[in-house]
């Protein structure tokens, strides 16, 4: 979306500042097949600008995901809570590794909501790739 007028330098300042990996699964770019997007935490459509404070980086299945959505439904207490936001908010707080490594789990509401948001946790495909890379002792990653 309007990926065109992000310019380089302002793509190559958001991947360093993400450590190029995605801000929902911690897929780091060396790793995943697909290049990384660059994402709007605010869509475009609902607002948002193309300045580095809403801009990430993100997987392009969670992108896709994502697509237009800024909250979602935690499965818990129903409440709509705000989604995942890497600029304000720090992973480790909202998530956590299973003790398998293949999964992430919610801490929070928005943790919780943000995981059935962008099916962090029930992708088959993704747990089986994650499951090769515990074995190679490449993940879990650090928070
Ligand atoms: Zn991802």
């Amino acid at each position: 979306m309007a990926r065109a007028s992000i310019s380089t330098v302002i793509e190559r300042r958001v991947r360093s500042a993400a450590r190029n990996r995605c801000g929902y699964c911690l897929s780091p770019q060396h790793l995943v097949m697909a290049r990384l997007e660059i994402e709007h935490i605010i869509p475009l459509a609902k607002g948002g600008s193309n300045a580095d404070a809403n801009l990430w980086v993100a997987c392009p299945i969670r992108n896709r995901y994502k697509s237009d959505k800024t909250t979602a439904v935690d499965p818990e207490t129903g409440a709509v809570v705000p989604l995942f936001n890497r600029r304000t908010h720090r992973w480790s707080d909202h998530f956590r590794w299973s003790d398998d490594g293949l999964r992430i789990v919610g801490r929070t509401a928005i943790g919780r909501a943000t995981i059935i948001a962008l099916h962090l946790s029930d992708d088959p495909d993704v747990l089986e790739v994650r499951s090769h890379w515990v074995l190679a002792g490449w993940h879990p990653p650090e928070a």
